[in-house]
């Protein structure tokens, strides 16, 4: 029998319910659990797929193919288990199922309602989470905060779900900001009160209450809290700021979070958890800083790129250096500045996007990075660029662009296959085989003849280019099991001009870096010793 945790949010969104589901599963895990999590968003897209990454942040791609909320990357990151299609549930999908349902008469001429129609393909989608993963413990977020009208329907099918599977098997934690009131120099309480009386309303009491704020509240605030909200006096737990991410479990372990919830669950109290300490050892231990830029077009919401930022932070603790990253808009890079914007790099990293929207400066910072040396990195959208600045600058093709942004010699273009299709879940999407071609960056990073990572992406290397491109002696170090598409490129000789068609920042975690990143951070090593 699974058990349940379902996390929801009060008072304020962005308190990191997402950071505290995680960390809960990592706990889990460490006890031997099968941790499964998913996250249910209450907007009215199908998928955020389609969403401006400065609105939304990240979209998160799961190995089958699923645009998913960037807190599925931090469950991946955190309990170290791949998600599915099936871990990501929008209001937009469910009403979109009860509606295809509705047009094939599968309701057989009934009204169609919220309840049960609606909270019944949720509830359905939590157990059919729990078949295909077969997981001993599914940890639910609830996306936005309670009392917004687009999650009512969520509310209110976990309220018969827990009915359903019985109260025992289920756990509800509910994470709320506990503001601080600098004039009088107190926490205050009500707020919270006040978030969960308005959960209560809907019938879930919760049996967690986790306070959000900056220091920690005190045991005053906390016991005011478990009277008034009606929750045991050890399950109210301080979720305090903590320097780096990867310390949460720890932090929220030390005020007692897992060992509540586990008590609750009639689960294993006991935990081992020196192997994530181990992992924070590494983290506190390195010294010296590299400094890296991260140039793209969405710049202004860092969170657009956070799996990248994690992946990069991963790798830092294996190479020992602390990160400093530089956010730099690519619109506002020019030929006649790049080397003002770019002084003191050591790395320079151009990641994924979408449209033609400053591009332009992208191909002035990957031409200022190979011309001098400093290592580069692109992914994605990054490689492509790579590839339209080598054929400009090397390969003679002075009209060389990609069929996104621009006529002319379209060394990048659109995949025969998607030409036509709506812009919504048209994408090579999930994880895809990449035949490592040997002796060069690729391999020495990766180690391997074959490796799999994560796609999102429409436009491919244009095949047509390929001899052209490996005359002027761009090496296509990645190519697909079938040799028609090219994954990845790279220049030859010592510098680092390494470029990769899909994302490997998704398969990175914390105790495992991704490859490149670990051989871009250390080319960035060497860089800086020797500037
Ligand atoms: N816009 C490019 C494409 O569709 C790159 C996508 C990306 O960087 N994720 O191919």
């Amino acid at each position: 029998m699974a058990k349940y945790v379902f996390v929801f949010g009060g008072v304020v969104s962005g308190l990191g319910k997402g950071i505290v589901a995680a960390s809960l599963g990592r706990l889990l895990k460490l006890r031997g659990y099968k941790v499964q999590a998913q996250k249910f968003d209450p907007y009215l897209n199908i998928d955020p797929g389609t969403m401006n990454p400065t609105q939304h942040g990240e979209v998160f791609v799961t190995a089958d193919g699923a645009e998913t909320d960037l807190d599925l990357g931090h469950y991946e990151r955190f309990i170290d288990e791949n998600l599915t299609k099936y871990c990501n549930l929008t209001s937009g999908k469910v009403f979109w199922r009860v509606l295809n349902n509705e047009r094939e008469g599968k309701y057989l001429g009934k009204t169609v309602q919220i309840i049960p129609h609606v909270t019944n393909e949720i509830k359905d989608f939590i157990k059919r989470n729990v078949k295909e993963t077969n997981a001993d413990v599914m940890i639910t977020e609830i996306g936005g905060t309670v009392g917004d009208i687009e999650g009512q329907p969520f509310i209110e099918a976990i309220r018969q779900f827990i009915i359903e599977v019985g109260r025992e098997n289920c756990v509800v934690i509910h994470v709320c900001l506990t503001p601080y009131i600098s004039g009088s120099d107190e926490y205050k309480s009500k707020p919270v009160q006040h978030s969960v009386k308005e959960l209560q309303s809907m019938g879930i009491s919760p049996d967690v209450v986790v306070t959000r704020s900056a220091t920690d509240c005190g045991q005053e605030i906390r016991d005011k809290i478990s009277m008034f909200c009606n929750v045991a006096r050890d399950c109210v737990i301080s979720n305090t700021d903590v320097e780096c991410l990867y310390e949460a479990p720890i932090m929220l372990h030390e005020n007692g979070l897992d060992k509540a919830v586990c008590r609750l669950l009639g689960l294993k109290e006991e935990c081992d958890i020196s192997e994530w300490t181990h992992m924070l050892d590494k983290v506190k231990s390195r010294t010296g800083e590299l400094n890296i830029a991260i140039v793209g077009k969405y710049v202004s919401l860092h969170d657009s790129y956070i799996s990248i930022v994690e992946a990069l932070q991963h790798a830092s603790y294996k190479v020992g250096k602390h990160l400093n990253i530089n956010w730099i808009d690519s619109e506002k890079i020019t030929d006649k500045n790049v080397a003002t914007k770019l002084k003191g790099m050591d790395g320079v990293l151009v990641p994924g996007g979408f449209g033609s929207r400053g591009i332009d400066g992208m191909i002035e910072t990957a031409k200022y990075a190979r011309e001098n040396g400093v290592p580069y990195f692109g992914i994605c959208l990054g490689m492509q660029i790579a590839v339209i600045e080598y054929a400009r600058d090397v390969a003679g093709l002075k009209d060389a662009c990609s069929g996104e942004f621009k006529e002319g010699s379209k060394v990048i273009d659109i995949m025969p296959d998607k030409l036509g299709l709506n812009l919504g879940g048209t994408m090579r999407l999930g994880a895809y085989p990449c035949v490592v071609k040997k002796d060069t960056k690729l391999h020495s990073a990766y180690g391997e003849d074959k490796i799999s990572e994560r796609h999102r992406h429409r436009y491919e290397f244009n095949n047509e280019y390929r001899k052209t491109l490996e005359k002027a002696g761009l090496v296509l170090s990645g190519i697909s099991p079938d040799g028609v598409i090219v994954e990845a490129v790279e220049t030859e000789g010592d510098g680092y001009f390494v470029g990769v068609q899909f994302h490997p920042e998704f398969t990175s975690r914390p105790n495992r870096p991704g490859a490149l990143f670990v051989s871009f951070l250390e080319a960035a090593k060497e860089y800086a010793l020797k500037k």
